[in-house]
């Protein structure tokens, strides 16, 4: 499902750099990337997701070559292919909740708002336990709540790859549980592939596969 090869990658004042010769991760594998903070876990992420491209090196996600494709390209295929939990959440603070979830739908033609849709995002809610919370503005709710309306919004189109940056960051232990096993049911039900940045070792076990960033850091 992830396919990198001889990746490099530096931000433009030259401070931090990633170099991975190689990395897989095939489909439906869960894997957890732990590292320190600072490592590069949400670059990859955003190279992964084609926020950010490489300088040089190849990136191919679901056999299509990310790298490669133009910006907007880039966007439909993260839009379509990518669920995306942001260590930031990036929820726009003026909307509620249920219009955070629904906005990749508004942003652009490759998802399409059909009726069941709607549906999809009461489920959602219900199971994330913010059935009761659809109405409220996005900047009146608390860091666990954000961040479970930011997992909804990632997971409504049925993503084949779930990018999660710290997603069971901010709950107590028995949410981040409960997060988990819902991020692992909805990677189970469409045969997603999950990779997860988590700082929560007692999580790892329940992983396929731990994947440690130190390896990767180039300077
Ligand atoms: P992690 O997610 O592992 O904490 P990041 O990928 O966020 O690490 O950051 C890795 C390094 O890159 C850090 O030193 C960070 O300061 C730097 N960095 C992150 N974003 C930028 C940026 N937009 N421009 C320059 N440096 C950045
Ligand atoms: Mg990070």
């Amino acid at each position: 499902m992830i396919h990198i090869q001889s990746l490099n990658f530096a931000y433009r004042n030259g401070e931090f750099g990633l170099s991975i010769p190689a990395f897989d991760v095939t489909q439906g594998e869960k894997v957890a990337v732990i590292g320190p903070s600072g490592s590069g876990k949400t670059t990859l992420l955003n190279l992964i997701a084609g926020i950010l491209t490489p300088d040089t090196g190849s990136i191919q996600v679901n056999k299509i070559s990310v790298s490669e494709l133009n910006d907007a390209a880039r966007r439909d295929f993260r839009i379509t292919h990518v669920g995306f939990v942001f260590q930031d959440f990036e929820l726009l603070d003026y909307l509620n909740v249920k219009d955070n979830i629904l906005h990749p739908y508004r942003i652009t033609g490759a998802l399409k708002l059909e009726k069941g849709v709607h549906a999809r995002v009461a489920q959602l809610a219900n199971r994330m336990g913010m059935a009761d919370k659809l109405r409220r503005r996005a900047d009146d709710l608390s860091q666990g709540e954000k961040q479970r309306a930011a997992i909804c919004r990632a997971l409504l189109p049925y993503p084949k790859l779930i990018l999660a940056d710290e997603a069971t960051g901010n709950l107590d232990p028995r949410n981040k549980a409960h997060i988990l096993d819902l991020l692992f049911e909805a990677v189970d039900e469409h045969q997603a592939t999950l990779l997860a940045v988590t700082h929560d070792h007692e999580l790892l076990p329940r992983f396929d596969r731990v994947v440690d960033f130190q390896d990767f850091r180039s300077g």
